[in-house]
């Protein structure tokens, strides 16, 4: 028979989070920039003071737990204190991501069932346009302070800072089951509607803890930390909640992602630590290259950046490793995986490797972190070799990986072994090292072989010409798919595609190359700055390959 442990039995819940920053942090600064011009400094403490203000509001406005209150708002103090107000009085914390269309942020609303919409001034027109069809919003609250409320249709319309003023801070955070739900995120699907996540105080905890581990993201109360990722792009990847555990400075960008402005804040606050999705560091890398003979680089403390949510580029780790002494730490993760799976850090073996090796290395998505568990498989359901070579579907399984979907059973969106199958293609080598190759609907099959689309971006984004670029499979009556490289040229350069192909002839298998290049002004992104490939492919539907011969 087995015998208990003699341990205390504590629930993991997000209020012990902002307790523990205000207690032993509370002096730590969180700088938030409302817009361009507008800036708040606070701190964890005074975060602490707040968030309890507005756990009273909320419950003198009727909210219950397991209510939702949805954000329409950008990374700013107000939405941090929203993050731990609500979830730490039992509340459900839903953000949602102001990019989508009306229509998919009212099935949204609808769906989730929230109670009231706390949003940025930017967000208000949007509102007003779909506001008579959110039956269940008893309210919406404005972040702002009373002076620039606005005059605007939006039926019972509230003022945050009036709420926090005339609120006590006086409020004990119930003891809740670490199993209660805590906040939701819609994933922003390409087709479909979207499907809701709903995290735990418990998942929610146990993936903070991830991010503070060394082998994890290593964040710490020594990181200044510039959060270049949306807080409703699965709740900033958790950071907000790893940085109240550790106690790190928390610099919130608001609306303003220019590479211009994160370059500002990154001097201004000695930034140590980043994340973002590789578009924003685009524009970070297009800013610093455009201004070189003004700027002092040396002036950047920026140790370490996290990109994630597309595959970081090469080309872009090898930048900021030679220009910025920066290290990037690629990670691999969604909505349902909180989103933290994979992360790339160097094995003892690697870190003495030339650089050149090192950026490959880091070019890949990273290994499974404890807690989850990796593995790939095939069509039929056969778990594949970890050798460098097989590719197959990535699944997963673990305490912050998604059972159901929002509206539906437990266990609802498992397959056999509890595995959640995640629809990304990967192949695992024999370090674990993980390599995303593509999107199960992005893969090009061509003769039967597979070619990964996102290694041929990677290659062709390398090229110093290159903006962005993406990889489709398009029709061909001898291979069934043939790629096509769909370009976007650096302002003012001109690349041809006899270019392109001499660039990256050396770089991929030769059967691998795109059959042809087209240039484009931009390319489309989704909500969270993915690459639209339904669009792309719908776009170039009726492209004839040069190389097909009917
Ligand atoms: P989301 O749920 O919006 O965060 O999207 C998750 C999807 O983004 C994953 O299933 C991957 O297809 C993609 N993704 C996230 N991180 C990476 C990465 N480091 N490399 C390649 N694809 C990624």
């Amino acid at each position: 028979m087995t015998m208990l442990g003699l341990m205390q039995q504590q629930d993991l819940l997000i209020s012990q989070l902002i307790e523990h920053a205000a207690t032993h942090h509370g002096q730590v600064e969180i700088v938030s920039h409302v817009s361009d011009s507008r800036s708040y400094r606070t701190t964890w403490g005074e975060v602490r003071q707040r968030a309890k203000r507005l756990a009273n509001a909320l419950t003198d406005l009727g909210v219950q737990p397991g209510q939702r209150i949805a954000t329409l708002a950008w990374n700013t103090h107000r939405h941090l204190e929203l993050y731990f107000a609500v979830a730490g009085m039992g509340a459900v914390s839903h953000t949602v991501n102001p990019r989508l269309f009306a229509e998919q942020i009212s099935y949204i609303i609808n769906h989730a069932a929230d109670e009231y919409v706390f949003f940025d001034l930017g967000f208000a027109d949007q509102l007003v346009a779909i506001a008579d069809q959110l039956p269940t919003v008893k309210g919406f609250v404005a972040l702002c302070e009373r002076s620039e409320l606005p005059d605007i249709a939006l039926p019972n319309l509230l003022c945050y800072e009036d709420l926090i003023a005339q609120a006590s801070p006086d409020f004990e955070w119930p003891a809740l089951d670490e199993n209660t739900a805590s906040s939701l995120c819609y994933t922003s699907g390409t087709t479909g509607n979207p499907k809701g996540v709903l995290y735990s105080h418990r998942s929610t905890l146990l993936h903070a803890w991830t991010a503070c581990t060394v082998d994890g993201l290593a964040l710490s109360t020594r990181d200044s930390v510039l959060l270049a990722v949306p807080m409703f792009h699965v709740n900033a990847w958790g950071i907000p909640y790893a940085a109240a555990m550790c106690g790190a400075k928390l610099v919130l960008p608001g609306p303003g992602v220019s590479g211009e402005r994160l370059y500002a804040h990154m001097v201004k606050e000695g930034c140590t630590f980043s994340l973002g999705v590789p578009t924003v560091w685009l524009g970070f890398f297009q800013y610093i290259e455009s201004q070189r003979a003004q700027l002092d680089l040396s002036q950047l403390k920026l140790q370490r950046v996290v990109v994630g949510g597309s595959a970081a580029p090469r080309a872009m780790i090898e930048k900021f490793g030679t220009l910025l002494d920066t290290f990037v730490i690629q990670a691999w993760g969604m909505t349902e995986t909180s989103p933290l799976a994979t992360i790339g850090n160097l094995l003892p073996s690697q870190q003495d490797l030339p650089l050149d090796k090192r950026f490959d290395i880091q070019a890949r998505q990273g290994r499974a972190i404890f807690g989850i568990e990796v593995g790939i498989f095939s069509p039929e359901g056969k778990r594949l070799p970890h050798d460098g070579k097989s590719v197959g579907e990535i699944k997963v399984r673990g305490p912050w990986v998604v059972s159901a979907y929002y509206g539906s059973q437990p266990g609802a969106a498992l397959g056999e072994g509890g595995w959640f199958a995640t629809g990304d293609v990967a192949l695992i080598d024999s370090d674990g090292f993980v390599q995303i190759t593509d999107r199960t609907k992005d893969v090009i099959k061509s003769g039967g072989e597979w070619i990964s689309s996102i290694d041929l971006e990677n290659v062709a984004v390398g090229h110093p010409k290159v903006q962005e670029a993406a990889v489709i499979g398009v029709a061909h009556s001898k291979w069934q798919e043939r790629p096509l490289l769909i370009v976007v040229p650096k302002t003012g350069e001109c690349i041809t595609a006899a270019e392109m192909t001499e660039f990256m002839q050396d770089r991929v298998a030769r059967w691998w190359l795109p059959d042809d290049v087209v240039f484009v002004d931009a390319l489309p992104h989704t909500a969270t700055g993915k690459l639209l490939k339904t669009q792309l492919r719908e776009q170039f539907k009726g492209h004839r390959l040069s190389t097909d011969p009917v």
